[in-house]
C-alpha cells in the first residue's frame, strides 16, 4: 500500500519498541531484566484511583470540553503558580493525551516546511521525529559528556539562525539525567531574550530531581521569556500514572487555543476519568511522589556505581529523572563470538542476548557510544541486571 511520505520520514518509538521486546521474551519465557522502559515501577497512588473509581460511580464517562474539564485546568494552574511561580489562566491551558501527545500538538500547530527547530543531544527518541511530520528541520546543538551534557549558552547563540522557530529544552533530561540549576537556566534564557525563538520547556521530570536541586525552568528564571514559552508537563512520571495518558501545556492564548482546534479534530477530550484522577494526583497529598523520589535517588546511586566498576563503562551521576546514559565508548570495537560490536546497537543486542538484559542503544538520542538505562526498577533486578552485564562486557574481548 502507498502511504505518505511524511510517515515514511518517521521512524517507529525505540524505547517503546525495544520495551515491547522485552516482554514478548518475557511472554515466551526468557527470564529477561528490563532497563528499557521510562516508566515508573510504582502503582499509581490509591487517592488517585479511588478518585476514578468515584468519577466511573458517578457517571463521568462521557466526553468532556476538548481541552479539559475546569477543575483540571485548575489544579493545573494552582500547581504552575504553587510549584513554579507562574500565573496562567484557563484560555492559556490544553489537557492532552500524555504529554508526547502534547508536543505533537504543538509541532503541528507551531511549525512548518522551512522552520528550524533546535534539539539538544543527547535528546528524548521522540522529539526529532515529531518535528520531522511537521516538515521542518530538527537541527540537533551537540552537547558533550565532557561538559556534563549541558547546553553552553554560546552553543545555543551560535545555533540559532534566521530559520529558528524554536528549541526544546528538557531538564531533567531524558535520557542523561541531567539537570540545570537555576543559575545556569537563566544563561540559557538571556540568550533568547529578544531573539523572538520559542521555547518549548518539556518539565516532564519536574519532581524527579536529586541531592535537593531545585527545578527550574526558562520562564521561572526569566519571566520576559514568559510569552514565548510553552510550558509541556503532565502525570506519567510524577504521579506513576503512565497509562492514564494525561499531559498538558501552558503558554500564550493563542497557541493553546490552536491546540484546542487541533484536538477538536483528532482526539477530542483527554478521558474524563483520567481528568477527575489528575486533579486529584495534582490536589491531593504529594507524600507518594517523594517516597518515590527517595526510591529513585537510591537506586540512582546503586546503579553509578555498578557501572563504573565495569572496565570500559564510565557513568556521570544523574541529577535527575531515572536514567542513567553511561559511555560505552571503552567497549566498541570488542568482539564476541566472532562479531564485532561495533555499535550502541550491536551492544544492546548482545545484552539482550547474552545477558538477558534489555537496554536502548544511545545512538537513538543521537549519542552512539552511549547506551541508556533506565532504573524505574526494582534493587533487586539492578543488582542482577547490573551482575549480567558486567559478566557479559567481561566475556567480550
Ligand atoms: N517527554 C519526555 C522527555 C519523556 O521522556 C516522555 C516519556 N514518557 C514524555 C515527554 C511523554 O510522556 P507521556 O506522554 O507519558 O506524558
Ligand atoms: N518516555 C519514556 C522513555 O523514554 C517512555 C517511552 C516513550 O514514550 O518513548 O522510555
Amino acid at each position: 500500500m502507498k502511504l505518505t511520505d511524511r510517515i515514511n520520514a518517521i521512524k517507529p518509538s525505540p524505547t517503546l519498541a525495544i520495551t515491547m521486546k522485552a516482554n514478548a521474551l518475557r511472554a515466551e519465557g526468557r527470564d529477561i531484566i528490563g532497563f528499557g522502559a521510562g516508566e515508573p515501577d510504582f502503582d499509581t497512588p490509591d487517592n488517585v484511583k479511588q478518585a476514578a473509581i468515584r468519577a466511573i460511580e458517578a457517571g463521568f464517562t462521557k466526553y468532556t470540553p476538548v481541552g479539559g474539564i475546569d477543575e483540571l485546568k485548575d489544579a493545573i494552574i494552582g500547581k504552575l503558580e504553587r510549584d513554579n511561580g507562574l500565573s496562567y489562566n484557563r484560555t492559556q491551558i490544553a489537557v492532552s493525551c500524555g504529554a508526547k501527545h502534547t508536543l505533537y500538538n504543538l509541532a503541528q500547530v507551531l511549525f512548518e516546511e522551512g522552520d528550524e527547530v533546535i534539539i539538544p543531544s543527547p535528546y528524548w527518541v521522540s522529539y526529532p521525529d515529531i518535528v520531522i511530520l511537521t516538515g521542518a528541520k530538527p537541527v540537533i546543538l551537540e552537547t558533550k559528556s565532557s561538559e556534563g551534557f549541558k547546553i553552553q549558552p554560546a552553543h545555543l547563540e551560535a545555533a540559532i539562525g534566521e530559520r529558528t522557530r524554536a528549541v526544546i529544552i528538557n531538564s531533567p533530561s531524558n535520557p542523561s539525567g541531567v539537570a540545570y540549576s537555576p543559575a545556569e537556566m537563566e544563561k540559557l534564557a538571556n540568550v533568547l531574550v529578544g531573539k523572538g525563538v520559542l521555547v518549548i520547556s518539556d518539565d516532564i521530570y519536574e519532581k524527579i530531581l536529586y541531592d535537593g536541586m531545585p527545578f527550574a525552568n526558562v520562564p521561572s528564571v526569566c519571566p520576559a521569556m514568559k510569552d514565548l514559552t510553552v510550558v509541556v508537563n503532565g502525570l506519567s512520571k510524577s504521579h506513576a500514572m503512565t497509562g492514564w495518558r494525561i499531559g498538558y501545556a501552558a503558554g500564550p492564548a493563542d497557541i493553546i487555543a490552536a491546540v484546542t482546534k487541533l484536538q477538536s479534530q483528532n482526539t477530542s477530550n483527554p478521558n474524563s476519568i483520567a481528568q477527575k484522577a489528575s486533579v486529584e494526583a495534582l490536589n491531593g497529598d504529594q507524600a507518594v511522589v517523594i517516597t518515590m523520589v527517595r526510591e529513585f535517588e537510591k537506586r540512582r546511586n546503586v546503579i553509578v556505581e555498578r557501572l563504573n566498576a565495569i572496565p570500559g563503562i564510565t557513568c556521570m551521576a544523574p541529577q535527575g529523572a531515572f536514567y542513567v546514559f553511561p559511555s560505552i565508548a571503552g567497549l566498541l570495537g570488542r568482539k564476541q563470538g566472532g562479531k564485532v560490536l561495533t555499535t550502541s546497537a550491536d551492544w544492546a543486542a548482545y545484552l539482550l542476548e547474552e545477558a538477558n538484559v534489555a537496554v536502548i542503544p544511545g545512538g537513538e538520542f543521537g549519542h552512539d557510544d552511549h547506551l541508556r538505562l533506565s532504573y524505574a526498577t526494582s534493587m533487586a533486578n539492578i543488582e542482577k541486571g547490573l551482575d549480567r552485564i558486567h559478566a557479559a562486557v567481561m566475556k567480550s574481548k
